[in-house]
């Protein structure tokens, strides 16, 4: 191995291959011009003192051809001891492989710093968000205990109705972090993939949200008559309808609707979720499904959106990316908002074998629930 670790320099690398290319053709003139006149092998022995003169020259005509090379990799190297806000030099006369990789490179650091500010935003808003509960809980907690000989019912059941809702909002916002984080490292953010009727999920969710709606709000799911398949993991896309359906509930008044639709199209399956709520600016909706965004703050702590952490829709875009499909939102201030979310629809394949999976399961079952008498009957006739 030690013998050939010289080739790993590309300088010793480019003098070798200069070199040979460059005896190569004299050898190959000699051999044609003395071809007529005798050629001997021995001749050739004059050209050997040639070699290591070729390959020392070409020794430091390869140093020159490298120098943008190093001076890049002395800068590189400056640099991951310095601060990533710092940027190569780029000179425009250096030669042009040079100085589009000092570009590539500045980029590279571009998207680098790009990502650290992010993730650095992030954490700022999970701290804040953590903290809004935690420093609610902590003071009604050193209340209690200031209070503790002379507390009324009214007060001690009011603190712990507080600390029991900002622990279950700490709760969610920790779950929600934990299944962005799970996502972010690029673990698996769907379980159980299998095929799925959309009709089934989104009634499961009309069903859970006509328990929570305000009675002012009407809840209308409007289903095809035939199945719109897709392969998925179903608890997600609930999860994801749910959070759709429940914000378009808050966003809406007494007195409006929300609209559940599904149907299939172009191989797609599109799941709208309509309201007639107070909408969302065009401002905003560029900005909806980053995490922690909510709109107007003040105003999000407020009756229509208490208790939301902002990192719903984050969440529902990243399941829905996972299935393959796509979030849109077209929405109008003070009409109301629609989201449509693209799955696509479920192969024949999949079909398929969905549909053998189901069968065999019958039989089984069919098999199971036979009187024990049969069965034995049934395993002795060999079928
Ligand atoms: P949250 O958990 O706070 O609801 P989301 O990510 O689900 O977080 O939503 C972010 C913000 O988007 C909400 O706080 C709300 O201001 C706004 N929003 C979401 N859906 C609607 C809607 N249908 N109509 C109006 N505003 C909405």
């Amino acid at each position: 191995m030690v013998k050939f670790e010289w080739s790993r320099s590309i300088r010793a690398r480019m003098a070798l291959v200069m070199s040979l290319s460059g005896i190569l053709p004299i050898v190959i003139c000699h051999v044609i011009v003395a071809g007529a006149n005798g050629f001997r092998l021995s001749d050739l022995i004059w050209y050997l003192p040639l070699l290591p003169i070729l390959i020392l020259i070409n020794w430091s005509l390869s140093g020159l051809v490298l120098i943008p090379l190093v001076q890049l990799l002395q800068a590189t190297t400056k640099l991951a001891n310095m601060d990533i806000r710092q940027r190569l030099e780029v000179d425009p006369h250096e030669p042009l492989e040079a100085f589009e990789l000092r570009k590539s490179f500045n980029r590279l650091l571009n998207r680098l710093e790009e990502s650290l500010n992010i993730q650095c935003q992030f954490v700022a808003d999970a701290s804040h968000e953590l903290r809004t509960p935690l420093t609610s809980i902590q003071g009604y907690t050193k209340l209690l205990q200031r209070r503790r000989d002379s507390i009324d019912t009214q007060l001690l059941s009011e603190a712990l109705q507080t600390i029991s809702d900002e622990s279950g909002r700490l709760i969610r916002l920790v779950s929600d972090l934990l299944q962005l984080a799970r996502a972010d490292a690029g673990q698996a953010v769907l379980n159980q993939l299998e095929v799925v009727d959309l009709r089934d999920v989104l009634s499961s969710v009309e069903d859970t949200v006509s328990v929570i709606a305000p009675e002012q709000i009407e809840i209308q799911c409007l289903l095809p008559p035939k199945p719109v398949w897709v392969f998925a993991d179903g608890d997600r896309l609930k999860q994801v309808f749910l959070n759709l359906t429940n914000n378009a509930i808050k966003a809406t008044q007494g007195g409006g609707k929300v609209t559940l639709t599904a149907r299939p199209s172009n191989q797609q399956a599109i799941v709208r979720v309509i309201d007639t709520g107070i909408g969302i600016a065009p401002a905003d909706q560029q900005r909806i499904f980053d995490r922690f965004y909510r709109i107007e703050r003040s105003r999000t702590r407020s009756r229509l959106y208490g208790g939301g952490t902002g990192l719903g829709l984050a969440i529902a875009l990243t399941i829905i990316k996972a299935h393959g499909g796509s979030i849109q939102l077209e929405s109008e201030l003070n009409k109301g908002s629609t989201f449509s979310v693209k799955l696509p629809l479920a192969d024949k394949d999949q079909l398929a074998k969905a549909k053998k999976e189901t069968q065999a399961k019958i039989d089984n079952a069919a098999f199971d629930d036979l009187p024990s008498s049969q069965t034995v009957a049934r395993e002795r006739s060999g079928s």
